[in-house]
């Protein structure tokens, strides 16, 4: 499979790629920058099948304080998507991480919205969004 970080080869769901030191799976990726863990999703869904792949990023790197998942780019996320979605921001209370979430596509942000999980989940509109809330920079 390809590194979503830098587009390499890495054998196996999960592993470290050896050119850019991402974590990779499938549909997303996770790096470690300096001031938080940036998981990013390469693929336009987030559905039952690839749902679970940012909490396996997220349990490869559990000592960041601030997780950003990334979902621009994502057009679609099924019932059992956004299900995973309520799921990882769970983790904030027991985890003790502070998760955002970044959404720019507007028919899944309005469908998040209309199940109240506005309130629930920390959802921005952009990456620069977030780190302005942390006022952190890149
Ligand atoms: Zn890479």
């Amino acid at each position: 499979m390809e590194c979503g970080g830098c587009g390499a080869r890495v054998k196996n769901n999960g592993e470290e790629c050896s050119s850019c030191g991402c974590y990779v799976t499938t549909s997303f990726f996770g790096r470690r920058l300096d001031k938080y863990y940036w998981v990013k999703a390469v693929m336009d869904t987030v559905d039952y099948l690839n749902r679970q792949e940012p909490a396996i990023l997220l349990n490869l790197h559990k000592k960041s304080k601030r997780v950003l998942i990334d979902l621009s780019g994502v057009k679609f996320i099924d019932s059992m998507g956004i299900g995973e979605l309520v799921a990882l921001s769970d983790r904030q209370g027991y985890m003790n991480q502070d998760i955002r979430f970044v959404v720019d596509n507007e028919s899944v942000y309005r469908s998040l919205e209309s199940l109240g999980l506005l309130h629930v989940l920390d959802v921005h509109k952009s990456v620069e969004e977030v780190l302005g809330v942390w006022d952190i920079g890149k």
